[in-house]
């Protein structure tokens, strides 16, 4: 039996190698520059009060994935980027309310899913939604996500009801049997990172939720089932393959992942190693997944 999730497919779709370096051996770049920085201290927040958290909670969670930024490494113009937008993190927090009417099922809580891989292999296939609530007689899966300013929201919606992640979490969620209510897709709880000042006039105007239903949920699990299987081959010739590998993707990949400069381009061009502890640290990418254990 192996084990995989939900991230590390999509990753891999995007690129391999940079799958391969986060999630087979477990390197993570130190600091993952900013915007994943607010957004982690963003959903910190929302996980503590979706617990039940009081806002000084929140606040504390907030601080806390904060604090882990080194500002005199950060250059003048991005370090004015977050010293707003961890501002506008603190702004926000006690603006936030989720309806009364939604009962609040779990928060963070692993979910797993037995599949069979082409080979006979099972892979356990792994994922831990944001929460998941009951409502109107249904149950959602919530997402938290922060943006940029510029969204647009019912674009990102679309995105979001064809989104292979949604569609897998859906269908783990449905397969676990853990509610007698159907599934019905994502609630997504957006924090748009609106300037401050704007923020200030009018918070309301930087959140968005929307109920999206999901669609595909059963190709998304034939499509885990057959990179599954693909995944679980590759780490066995991946390391031998990886020069050729490296080739074939730096023609195509410009250095960037999912829209941000990739933390790996340096390596992938030779000029700096993973074992270098002042940009990766190594760590086992499933810990996060250990019972019990808090997201950052
Ligand atoms: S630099 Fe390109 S090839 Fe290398 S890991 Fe990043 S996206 Fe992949």
């Amino acid at each position: 039996m192996d084990k995989i999730n939900v991230s590390r497919i999509q990753d891999s779709f995007k690129c391999e190698v940079y799958a391969h370096n986060r999630w087979r051996l477990g390197a993570q770049p130190v600091f993952e520059g900013v915007p994943m920085r607010i957004g982690s201290a963003w959903h910190a927040a929302m996980e503590s009060l979706m617990k039940g958290g009081s806002l000084d909670m929140a606040h504390q969670a907030a601080a806390n994935v904060l604090s882990t930024v080194d500002e005199s490494m950060l250059p003048e113009k991005k370090l004015d980027e977050f010293i707003e937008q961890s501002e506008l993190v603190r702004f926000l927090i006690p603006h936030v309310s989720f309806p009364p009417e939604w009962e609040i099922l779990q928060v963070e809580t692993e979910l797993q899913m037995n599949l069979e891989a082409l080979d006979g292999t099972i892979i356990t296939l792994r994922g831990r939604p944001d929460a998941v609530i009951r409502w109107n007689g249904k149950l959602w899966h919530v997402q938290h996500k922060t943006t940029n300013k510029s969204v647009s929201w019912p674009f990102y919606e679309q995105a979001i009801a064809r989104s292979f992640h949604e569609a897998a979490y859906t269908a783990m969620l449905e397969a676990s049997k853990l509610y007698s209510e159907p599934v019905a897709g994502t609630v997504l709880l957006g924090m748009r990172k609106l300037s401050l000042a704007s923020a200030k006039k009018d918070p309301q105007s930087c959140f968005h939720r929307a109920f999206i239903p999901v669609m595909d949920r059963a190709r998304a699990l034939q499509t885990i089932v057959r990179r599954g299987s693909y995944i679980l081959k590759e780490d066995v010739v991946f390391e031998a393959d990886m020069p050729l590998q490296l080739l074939q993707n730096r023609d195509s990949c410009l250095g960037s992942f999912k829209n941000m400069p990739c933390a790996f381009l340096e390596v992938c061009n030779g000029q700096r190693k993973l074992e270098d502890p002042a940009y990766f640290k190594h760590v086992d990418p499933y810990a996060v997944y250990a019972e019990g254990e808090e997201t950052p």
